[in-house]
């Protein structure tokens, strides 16, 4: 992924993935990347060795804790050849019901992509 990559930003919350997976399957191409995303980051905290920390505190998941409740998901603004990675981040229950949450998410991104500028798809269409 380039620096200056412009990024869509979704939040997913586990309690209302469904519109997501429906959109997914009916065909939306964000919704099947933030599906995969999750699924993928999903697999990954379940792994033994694999102690993947909270967006924004020191919470860690882990095969012995719940999974997590929220994810930030960053997709790439794709051209159709170019490989792109899609990254989503567990976000902890605590910071999950932050107030500031978005704010949290938005300093991440600048410290992980500096030169990035995403944006945020706060209501996609699949989401209803
Ligand atoms: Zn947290």
């Amino acid at each position: 992924m380039t620096d200056d990559a412009l990024h869509q930003l979704y939040l997913v919350r586990a309690d209302n993935i469904m519109p997501v997976m429906l959109a997914a399957e009916a065909g939306n191409v964000d919704a099947y990347y933030v599906m995969k995303a999750v699924k993928l980051a999903l697999e990954q905290t379940e792994k033994a060795q694999f102690n993947c920390m909270c967006l924004d505190c020191s919470t860690k998941f882990g095969p012995k804790s719940r999974p997590p409740p929220a994810f930030a998901i960053w997709i790439p603004l794709k051209t159709p050849t170019e490989k792109f990675q899609v990254i989503a981040h567990p976000i902890c229950a605590r910071c999950a019901n932050r107030d500031d949450l978005m704010n949290a998410i938005f300093k991440f991104s600048r410290k992980a992509w500096p030169k990035s500028k995403p944006m945020f798809v706060e209501h996609p269409q699949w989401a209803d």
